[in-house]
């Protein structure tokens, strides 16, 4: 059982080598809620050693999204703290010198052999259908002989060199005990020739010198899990606790989620890239109460904030099997906490979208529109195409659009034209003053609301959906209403 009295100290590790998506947010956020939960530390690392793979603006994303969903961490790059520094490539040194103490204690040793054997060596393997291998040349080596090639000049890299008897049992909070035989696990390569540690080595010695209580990773490492227990117990330190989270499938179910697959979900409003959420109108309250459901066994249908999962957050309840991305309740959890948020909390939320929509906003009418968007929007984007007329000088009604359902267009203007008259006669302009005779005209004329009141809404806003009617009017503003009605009538009586 987890002691949750104990200040946990959990990291996120991840490397900069694309957009941060959703399985590092989802790690960060069970990090998060650790620490909080025990009043531990949470850290971010930067696993920056594949210098090939990294991408410029990469980290500054990871850094921009994390304090964007809210989980602030309270060690990393550019905060500092007491164990840095934060970025691998700022502790080459350290790698090194723990690479040479395994040497040292016979527990890895240097190879010098080229691509071009290990490519042959492969090769070979293959034809012979073995699993792929070092074949244990270098491993054979003297130290003394081995000392020699390297104080010589020649290029190395150096091995881990896994034991070849027995089994190593590794223990997963999630999974229990994992028991593999020796000898299928490869001597892995933990320093490369550049200097720079391979995963193995850095986040072993890492984990362990910034004094990681629990490491929450992918299961993708499970895998290799066998060697990293193997090189913590070479070093003599005492593991922390590992939890290997569960991996994401693709809405389907069958699969992990292509890159293509990934680019497709945008079409639809959706992504697995945190930046893409936050494009697309998704708040992190509602991203978070999602994300933290995909591998936690509380009640599937939880509303719940920050505070709430600190409070119910419980190791032993994350749940290690798959879990299918379904962006339907990731819709559900982002409009459920639209409308959790006070009016002027939302009203802010919503204004950037309409600014980066092109919309001059006027901060007296975006705090009318905000209670009528509230209940209707899924994201905050959706705010602009319901309600961006409101900041139009002129709607522009599709003609087709202003004939109602069942009648012409000769009946239709009709219909306008006898709510006209009424609203002409309704000032001021309320809601309260102008739906009930509008309700009884559409009675005595044997229409329904649906009809005449489409008229009404195309007229007035120029399009379908948009909030509710009588509101809409009483913030665009009684002449405009009335100007706009006629300008609806003569396009009616113009058609055919
Ligand atoms: N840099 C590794 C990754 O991005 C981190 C794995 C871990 O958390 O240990 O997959």
């Amino acid at each position: 059982m987890t002691d949750y009295t104990k200040p946990a100290r959990v990291r996120v590790a991840p490397s900069p080598t694309g957009h941060m998506h959703l399985g590092t947010a989802r790690t960060a956020l069970y990090d998060y809620l650790l620490a909080k939960k025990t009043g531990g530390k949470f850290i971010l690392r930067i696993e920056d050693t594949d210098i090939k793979r990294t991408i410029p603006g990469a980290e500054q994303e990871i850094m921009d999204g994390l304090r964007w969903l809210g989980l602030n961490y309270d060690e990393g790059p550019d905060v500092g703290g007491p164990f840095g520094p934060y970025r691998q490539t700022e502790r080459r040194e350290i790698y090194q010198q723990h690479a040479k103490m395994l040497v040292d204690k016979g527990h890895a040793y240097p190879c010098f052999c080229t691509p071009d054997r290990l490519e042959k060596m492969r090769q070979e393997q293959q034809k012979r259908k073995e699993a792929p291998h070092y074949d244990g040349l270098c491993r054979r080596l003297s130290p003394d002989e081995a000392a020699r090639r390297v104080a010589s000049g020649e290029k190395y890299v150096i091995r881990f060199k896994m034991p070849k008897e027995g089994s190593t049992t590794a223990h997963d909070v999630l999974r229990g005990d994992i028991v593999i035989e020796n000898k299928n696990i490869d001597d892995y390569v933990i320093l490369k020739s550049d200097g720079l540690p391979t995963y193995h080595l850095a986040a072993m010695v890492d984990d362990h010198l910034m004094q990681i209580t629990h490491v929450f990773r992918g299961s993708e490492w499970l895998g290799t899990f066998p060697l990293h227990v193997n090189i913590v117990r070479a070093f003599g330190w005492d593991e922390p606790e590992w939890v290997h989270l569960s991996v994401f499938l693709k809405p389907s179910g069958k699969g992990k989620m292509s890159k293509r697959e990934a680019a497709d979900a945008i079409k639809d409003g959706h992504s697995i890239f945190i930046k893409d959420m936050q494009d697309l109108g998704f708040i992190p309250e509602g991203l978070l109460n999602w994300m933290v459901l995909m591998g936690w066994g509380v009640s599937d249908g939880d509303v719940l904030t920050l505070n709430d999962m600190i409070e119910k957050f419980d190791l032993e309840h994350l749940n290690p099997s798959p879990a299918a991305i379904n962006f339907t309740k990731l819709d559900h959890f982002n409009g459920t906490h639209i409308r959790l948020l006070p009016d002027p909390e939302l009203a802010a939320r919503i204004k950037p979208y309409f600014v980066k929509a092109g919309y001059s906003v006027k901060d007296d009418v975006l705090m009318k529109l905000t209670p009528l968007v509230k209940e209707r929007i899924v994201t905050l984007d959706d705010a602009v195409d319901m309600a961006g007329f409101f900041f139009k000088e002129n709607v522009d009604p599709k003609p087709e659009e202003l004939i109602a359902k069942g009648l012409t267009p000769a009946q239709s203007a009709e219909a306008a034209r006898q709510a006209l008259a009424v609203l002409n006669g309704v000032n001021p302009l309320t809601v309260h003053a102008a739906e009930p005779p509008m309700r009884e005209l559409v009675e005595k004329m044997g229409l329904s609301a649906g009809q005449v009141f489409g008229i009404l809404r195309v007229a007035v806003t120029g399009q379908k959906v948009s909030p509710p009617l009588f509101e809409s009017m009483e913030i665009i503003g009684r002449e405009k209403v009335l100007a706009r009605i006629r300008k609806a009538i003569e396009m009616l009586e113009a058609m055919k």
